[in-house]
């Protein structure tokens, strides 16, 4: 068996991680970890120290890690057709179940699944759709994408672009032309502190209005979103956002895609953010809890009306000249269909809608009063803690304090992994919808504990 100091070296030498300080890690100095199993809502390295994991890897293991199930029916798939591709209507058992599964769970104006591996490629996808439709329509001028500030879409070319992080343009040419940002609907943050949060939802639509007549309606295609945003912040919409914002679509037949990466399949208590918030979707982006992260897929929901122009496309241009190799891979379809299978079956949905509220209230409860923490917001499993260096004033520490990565680091030494945002000093919380009383405890003390740690 080879030795940690073994794979250390290799992992310096050789290995060229995604989002990583590079020359830290390569030299060293920065925290890595070599994660070897997991349990629940457990992960355990390779020097045995055993963690709660509040994030759910990337808030993507929703039921979960260690689940049989979908284990075995990846690899039952594997032994009995480890791979055939979906090109000029091929499928498999997995594929088309699964694909049937999505659409019996997904709103009733949506009419196909398109698969892909992850959710910067399912965004991909949306927009090459918005502009071959638009084609179709005999409407090539119209072509532009309108995203958030603090949005996350993906850290592909056009996704990243969509992507309004700043860590994810500066260096990197980003984002192209077709791409525009407006405002975030973080309402903690709003410039006026005597708006509603009525009255802001309306200033949030007023600017996009504003944004799209500025650039011409004739030339903004689609406005992308997701429920509650995610990456950027976890902050949920401002009462009335979404009605507002679709309002604005409606009036200039600009297109919606709800990015439902994190959302769908049920984090916030409903099996999609766009059911919560009352959105009506053209196309609904869906990847991480779709399999719970045992095998990559992602997928674009179309609806019937964005459906109909791409069968119309065909008709008169010929087979769609879009697709990867590894579309609906049947050992993805096979853990799609297993995974969504196990939501149903233990109801982990209701557990969720049980066990968060406990979360929440708990967060509250031990930090509601702290001179440091500014807002306790979130979701369903979908919640975050923003710290503030003057609550009263609504002032943020200097960044370079880092003290969102340090509450991060001392509840990491408490036991609890929790995400520190990348843009704020934001920690986020989005735990399996397993998640039990006692463990949304442990979060809660190992929370307080690092907040004491670090600002007192
Ligand atoms: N959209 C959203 C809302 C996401 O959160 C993410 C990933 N965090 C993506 C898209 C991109 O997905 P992937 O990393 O699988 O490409």
């Amino acid at each position: 068996m080879l030795t940690n100091d073994t794979l250390a070296k290799w992992d310096r030498e050789t290995f060229f991680h995604p989002s990583t300080h590079l020359a830290q890690h390569a030299r060293g100095e920065a925290p890595s970890r070599i994660v070897t199993g997991g349990e629940g809502c457990y992960i355990t390295d390779r020097d045995g120290t055993k963690l709660l994991d509040a994030f759910a890897g990337l808030y993507c293991v929703n039921v979960g890690y260690g689940r049989r199930e979908i284990a075995e029916a990846i690899a039952a798939q594997a032994r009995e057709l480890s791979y055939y591709h979906a090109y000029v209507g091929h499928g498999t058992e997995a594929s088309i179940t699964l694909a049937k599964m999505i659409l019996d769970r997904a709103p009733a104006h949506m009419s196909k699944v398109y698969f892909g591996l992850g959710g910067s490629d399912a965004n991909e996808t949306n927009v090459k759709l918005v502009w071959y439709m638009n084609n179709i329509l005999g409407r090539p001028e119209k072509k532009k994408i309108i995203s958030r500030w603090r949005g996350y879409h993906g850290s592909g070319l056009v996704t990243g672009s969509l992507t309004g992080l700043e860590l994810f343009h500066k260096k990197f040419d980003l984002p192209l032309p077709q791409v525009k940002h407006t405002e975030a609907p973080y309402y903690f943050r709003r410039a006026d502190p005597a708006m509603t949060e009525a009255e802001f939802s309306a200033h949030c639509a007023a600017r996009l209005e504003e944004m799209i007549l500025a650039e011409g309606p004739e030339t903004v295609a689609a406005f992308i979103g997701e429920p509650a945003l995610g990456t950027g912040g976890l902050v949920p919409p401002p009462a009335g956002y979404w009605a507002a914002i679709e309002a604005v679509l409606a009036k200039y037949d600009v297109m919606l895609i709800a990015d439902e990466v994190v959302t769908g399949f049920g984090r916030l208590g409903d099996m999609w953010g766009s059911e919560f918030y009352g959105m009506k979707p053209d196309i609904i982006t869906i990847a991480k809890g779709l399999t719970s992260a045992y095998a990559p897929l992602s997928g674009s929901i179309v609806s019937e009306r964005v459906w109909k122009v791409l069968e119309q496309g065909t008709d008169e241009f010929g087979a769609i000249g879009h697709g990867w190799t590894y579309s609906a891979h049947p050992i993805g379809a096979a853990a799609g269909v297993a995974n969504l299978k196990l939501i149903d079956d233990l109801d982990l949905i209701g557990n969720l809608r049980r066990v968060a509220p406990v979360l929440q209230a708990g967060l509250r409860e031990a930090l509601g009063g702290h001179a440091h923490v500014g807002d306790i917001r979130g979701e369903g499993l979908l919640q975050a803690i923003e710290f503030v260096e003057d609550r009263e004033a609504r002032t943020f520490f200097d960044p370079a304090r880092k003290v969102g990565p340090q509450v991060a680091a001392a509840m990491l030494r408490r036991g609890v992994i929790a995400r520190a945002m990348p843009q704020g000093d934001i920690i986020g919380f989005a735990p399996p919808f397993s998640l039990t009383e006692d463990e949304a405890g442990r979060i809660v003390e190992a929370t307080a504990g690092a907040v004491r740690d670090v600002l007192g």
